[in-house]
């Protein structure tokens, strides 16, 4: 494609993939339900089939729809390269399957995301690949258990749902120097707000079914990275099988032309309620990295353009309060999932963290009055006033 100076975020966000021409001059990304593509010419197909040029054989390994939408992420995240997963979870095994071997290290923080913590706890270990989870706050403590060695660290920040922060850079170089690969799950921060291969990780992680999509009607997932790495993940995949459906990537794609747009305004929205809910006196706690308050706003300053549509708060009264307030916000989805246009909430001890004990959530610091809120695109005051009616039941 020809671009013109240095397209910005939210121009790639609209463009990016998609410059044409498109199948008989559509001006939108065609969704291509084929499973195979046809060759009169073998030597053409074969060359397909080789990879010496571009094209399609089989939706396994590569379809129209879905190239578009990796080359958006791949270019959101200036990155080299970008492979696309029929989910989050996929993006995730399939890439920590591909850089690890039996006897390898990967040393990585406690306050992963439920599903990548049964990986490492659960599944790693069978083949004999040792995991060591770290304090996620403690960046001396990951350093120190990087430099004793290992293949992959793997970072998430913020973390759910109590929003800590980690700081990639430091720990990227930390990495590099004992010869490791820097892996990130940037799907809560979105490269809007964060842009991990710049700040020095190798590699870049989605849940695309979050904020990318936007719109909770899709799951996907996506890596990228430099052409070499992202090559060999593609192989893991195709062959593994877990490829991205053409009607999700399309509706994916078309909810990331709206995604600088959004983030922008769920930025606002956060701040704002999170001061809100921080001056209310049925609150314990707000968990917000926006907030001068926040143990690592200083980090979050540093990493990041905006803090995000995420945040937690604890209220006064324990689990009962919880369960008092939440069904009475009109503008809420009490759902699992989170960067939707519509604002969700949910508490970790039913959502994220509902298979471990109370005792468990304790250790892990999740207390079980808990609520995470994962803001929306709707007009923050009317989200402020919601909240303000149902925490009069407290
Ligand atoms: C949801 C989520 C995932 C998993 O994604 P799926 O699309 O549900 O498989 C991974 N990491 C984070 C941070 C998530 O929020």
């Amino acid at each position: 494609m020809n671009d013109h100076g240095n397209p910005k975020d939210a121009t790639l966000a609209v463009w990016a993939g998609e410059e044409g021409p498109l199948w008989e001059n559509a001006t939108q990304v065609p969704v291509v339900h084929s499973v195979s593509f046809g060759y009169d010419d073998l030597e053409h197909w074969a060359q397909i089939g080789r990879g010496e040029i571009s094209g399609h054989i089989y939706s396994r390994n590569s379809n129209p729809t879905v190239r578009v939408f990796e080359e958006k992420i791949c270019r959101l995240e200036r990155a080299q390269a970008a492979t696309a997963f029929a989910s989050g979870m996929a993006a995730i095994s399939n890439t920590l399957f591909t850089l690890l071997a039996p006897g390898d290290r990967i040393v990585s923080i406690k306050d992963g995301y439920g599903g990548t913590n049964k990986i490492f706890q659960e599944f790693l270990p069978r083949f004999n690949i040792t995991v060591t989870l770290c304090d996620t706050t403690d960046q001396g403590a990951i350093e120190a258990a990087v430099s004793q060695g290992c293949r992959v660290l793997y970072l998430e920040s913020p973390t759910n749902p109590t929003m800590k922060i980690v700081d990639i850079a430091r720990l990227a170089a930390a990495a590099h120097r004992a010869g490791a690969l820097v892996v990130v799950d940037n799907t809560f921060a979105t490269p809007v707000n964060q842009k991990p291969l710049e700040l020095g990780a190798d590699l870049v992680l989605h849940s695309a079914t979050k904020y990318l999509g936007g719109h909770a009607d899709a799951l996907g997932g996506a890596v990228c990275g430099p052409r070499d790495h992202i090559r060999r993940i593609f192989h893991f995949r195709e062959i593994n099988g877990a490829a991205l459906d053409p009607m999700a990537a399309y509706l994916l794609l078309r909810g990331m032309k709206t995604l600088p747009l959004r983030i922008e305004r769920q930025n606002q929205s956060a701040i704002q309620i999170a001061r809100y809910l921080q001056s209310h006196s049925a609150v314990e706690q707000v968990f917000y990295p926006g907030l001068d308050s926040h143990p690592q706003h200083a980090i979050a300053r540093q990493q990041m353009k905006g803090f995000g549509g995420m945040f937690a708060f604890s209220v006064k009264g324990g689990y009962e309060a919880v369960k008092q307030f939440l069904p009475r916000l009109r503008y809420a989805h009490r759902a699992a999932n989170l960067g939707a246009v519509e604002t969700i909430v949910g508490p970790p001890a039913t959502t994220s963290h509902v298979e471990l004990s109370s005792r468990e959530r304790a250790a892990m610091g999740i207390p079980e009055n808990l609520v995470r809120y994962s803001v929306g695109i709707e007009d923050p005051a009317d989200l402020i006033a919601d909240l303000k009616q149902a925490l009069k039941s407290i």
